[in-house]
């Protein structure tokens, strides 16, 4: 794939850019290792008041990088505007939070002492250089939740991002060095796919994150794990949203739309598959389908769009395949389901709801990466759950009831990295995010995520240490 700034809402390559020869990787490789030298023991304070300088000058950019941000994938613009200000508020949570989460831990004495310690603790180092690969549909957001944390740690990072965002990425590696971070501490890499797998081999580099489709990530924990490295992977989802009888309809109705189509519906964690209970299901479909139809589709940069184009051109195609497959062996759109006549350039596609879904069709075990849901009905708990684990996929689901044994039900069986009730799934720095089955593993966020690429340390004393001893 070239690398390139092409526009999702007419097709017009905007700005085409060389990819990194050997030498350049030679050399950005080098300098992330010699950085990490020196960097690995400077004080968390100094760490965070350059986080803190990085999370300044991007509030202070939130405007133009929202629309570069805009311009290459095709979110509409407040959701780019939102994006930047949620980079921010992450980047001062981690250096506000990071000394406390990385502080050493004390096991009671009288645990260790069996061990022969006079004293025992565990210690958070940071591992080294990381290789972060990351998409391109949140592509300030995924490289900031994993930037923030490793940066804090103390590590330093190489970034490959999407070849479609080079823009965004550049700014990013700009970003951190206007800041103050050492040269090295954190750089962007011009390079596809095809360069991944001899960075990652490079023995300087010490662990690798990848947030992407399931494909990537297979090949880079293969390859991480011939190298014997350590991986998080954040990969596709097909996330449930479940309506149960006693839920605030309404509520649900309105936050499923916006669940479905944030990010023109391609978010890893947007909720795909609508699972309804018999008793609430015709009610839902009608508002559910009304209000997906009366959505705006257009200029992404346009206030009054709800649903920009896709991507990619690719992307679209993808989907269409996804939705001509289920068609034909039966299911029904009730709404969209094709190309808007009106947007003939552009990577547009109607958003479409979807039923009489059965497990022939792709659709009912593949992610769908647009606005395209598929409504299932069911007739109790039992089948609620097991039809939302009845998916490859492990990353987070929403479930609608008001009933307290439910939602208990729920959160003991969902297999997924997170149950969100009453509301819909969002990723918060305070909160771990990730997944499990094919969605991956490992967490971001929170404190689990800052420790993913840190060396827990047993530090273990025989005897007492001694002042200046
Ligand atoms: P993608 O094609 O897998 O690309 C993601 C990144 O991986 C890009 O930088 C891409 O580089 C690189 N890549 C692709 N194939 C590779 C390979 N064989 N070896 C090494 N690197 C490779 O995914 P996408 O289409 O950009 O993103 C959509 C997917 O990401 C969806 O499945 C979505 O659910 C998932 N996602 C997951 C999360 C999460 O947190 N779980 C968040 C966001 C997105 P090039 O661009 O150069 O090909």
């Amino acid at each position: 794939m070239p690398i390139a700034t092409v526009n999702p809402a007419n097709g017009e390559t905007l700005r085409t850019f060389e990819e990194l020869g050997a030498e350049e990787i030679e050399r950005r490789l080098a300098a992330a290792a010699s950085a990490f030298r020196d960097y690995r023991t400077t004080d968390l304070s100094e760490r965070a008041r350059l986080l803190n300088r990085a999370a300044d000058l991007l509030e202070e950019d939130q405007e133009s990088i929202a629309r570069t941000m805009t311009t290459e994938m095709g979110k509409p613009l407040a959701a780019a505007r939102a994006e930047a200000a949620k980079c921010v508020k992450a980047m001062r949570w981690y250096a506000a939070h990071a000394a406390e989460l990385l502080a050493d831990e004390h096991p009671p004495q009288t645990e260790v002492a069996d061990s022969g310690a006079a004293l025992a603790r565990v210690r958070y180092r940071p591992l080294g250089v990381v290789l972060a690969v990351m998409p391109w549909n949140f592509p300030l957001w995924q490289v900031v939740r994993f930037a923030a944390p490793a940066l804090m740690a103390g590590n330093t990072g190489l970034l490959k991002h999407a070849s479609n965002v080079p823009q965004t990425a550049l700014y990013l590696g700009d970003l951190f060095r206007r800041a103050g971070f050492p040269e090295g501490c954190f750089q962007t890499l011009l390079v596809g796919s095809r360069a991944v797998e001899g960075i990652l081999r490079d023995p300087r580099v010490a662990a690798a994150t990848l947030t992407g489709s399931e494909p990537a990530g297979r090949s880079v924990a293969a390859i991480a794990g011939d190298e014997v490295k350590k991986t998080v992977l954040e990969l596709g989802g097909s996330d449930p949203f479940v309506v149960m009888p006693s839920a605030d309809l309404e509520r649900a109705v309105r936050t499923a739309v916006t669940a479905r189509v944030q990010n023109n519906g391609q978010s890893c964690i947007a909720a795909k598959r609508f699972i309804v209970h018999a008793d609430v299901h015709d009610a839902f479909v009608e508002r559910f389908t009304a209000r997906m139809a009366g959505l705006t589709v257009g200029d992404p940069m346009a206030d009054t769009t709800d649903v920009g184009p896709l991507a990619s051109e690719q992307g679209r195609a993808d989907l269409e395949e996804l939705v001509d497959d289920a068609v034909r062996r039966g299911a029904t759109a009730l709404c969209g389901g094709q190309r808007p006549k009106d947007l003939p350039q552009g990577w547009f596609y109607e958003p479409t709801v979807l039923t009489g879904i059965t497990p022939d069709m792709r659709i009912h075990r593949e992610e769908a990466f647009g606005p395209v849901a598929t409504v299932y009905r069911v007739g109790d708990v039992d089948e609620a759950v097991e039809l939302a684990n009845d998916t490859p996929f492990g990353l987070s689901s929403n479930v609608w009831t008001a009933d307290v044994a439910e939602q208990e039900r729920f959160a003991r069986d969902i297999e997924a990295g997170g149950v969100f009730f009453n509301g819909m799934t969002a990723s918060h720095p305070a909160l771990p995010f990730g997944g499990v089955k094919r969605s991956g593993y490992g967490r971001e966020l929170s404190g689990h995520g800052i420790k993913e690429f840190c060396n827990v340390t047993t530090v273990w004393h025989g005897a007492e240490p001694a002042q200046g001893a």
